[in-house]
């Protein structure tokens, strides 16, 4: 949206400039103050039909960009010669404006992820709540800062250091759970990051990124407390850190799990 208007303002702005000028030659030639304002209409009516074309062709831009088919997606994201960071942004670029779930007419930011592209640990969430939404970034209300404390407090890690991303990559209104088919529609981008990031364990955040990464319905307490397998990378499922400030007493074992992430990466 920032590209469109930048460029609208761009388009106005040099009209603007090109009316100013024709009108100092059109005085300089001593026109009567009527036919001044004829020859000013007529520019004006050049100047609104040109700006409307140029609107159109950025909106069937836009369009294009917003929703491109799905096999248009990089086949296979190792590719030789490109950097994990570059692969993650060709794959942001290519989710565009998306709108290919009914989240995407609530939102107000995409909110795609954020962290180390290299990162030897991942952790995904469920999907972006109010703060995130608003500031196109994961875990940055009460609930990220828990989550940057069991980073920085508790693995000694920087937030920098790891990746972090949700199943949904954008807010479910009033903070409700993804649906099913929002997040049969978005899953396909989390499946990408992580196979282009290709990290040695993934913390699951919650009972929806869990099931989701592990294809099972069993709930959170039961999965916690021990690794598992998703396509050769170790997922350790933990409570949500939104869950985690509801129940502080759940904190203990959120250690415990983190206790055995750091464990396993040495
Ligand atoms: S939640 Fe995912 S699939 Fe739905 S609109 Fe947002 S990016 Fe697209």
């Amino acid at each position: 949206m920032n590209d469109i208007h930048k460029e609208l303002k761009e388009v106005v702005s040099s009209l603007k400039g090109h009316l100013i000028y024709q009108r100092d030659i059109l005085l300089a030639e001593g026109l009567s103050a009527d036919e001044y304002a004829k020859i000013r209409a007529a520019i004006r009516q050049e100047s609104e039909s040109r700006s409307q074309s140029k609107q159109s062709a950025v909106g069937s831009q836009q369009a294009a960009v917003s929703n491109p088919p799905i096999q248009q997606l990089t086949d296979s994201p190792q590719i030789p010669g490109k950097s994990h960071k570059e692969l993650l942004e060709g794959l942001r670029s290519e989710i565009g404006v998306c709108q290919r779930c009914k989240l995407g007419k609530t939102r107000t930011n995409l909110v795609f992820g954020v962290g180390n592209p290299d990162a030897k640990i991942v952790f995904v969430g469920e999907g972006p709540g109010r703060d995130e939404d608003l500031q196109g970034e994961p875990f940055v209300g009460r609930a990220g800062q828990l989550l940057t404390d069991i980073i920085t407090k508790g693995m000694k890690m920087m937030r920098e250091d790891v990746y972090i991303c949700n199943v949904v990559k954008c807010r479910p209104p009033e903070n409700r759970n993804p649906e099913p088919d929002e997040i049969d529609a978005c899953e396909r981008f989390l499946i990408r990051q992580l196979e282009i990031i290709r990290p040695e364990i993934i913390v699951a955040l919650g009972t929806f990124a869990a099931q989701t990464l592990l294809k099972t319905e069993l709930p959170i307490s039961k999965l916690r407390g021990r690794f598992h397998d998703y396509k050769g990378i170790q997922v350790m499922p933990t409570f949500h850190p939104s869950y985690l400030l509801r129940n502080p007493d759940k904190k203990k074992e959120t250690w415990e799990d983190i206790k055995m992430v750091i464990a396993r990466l040495g």
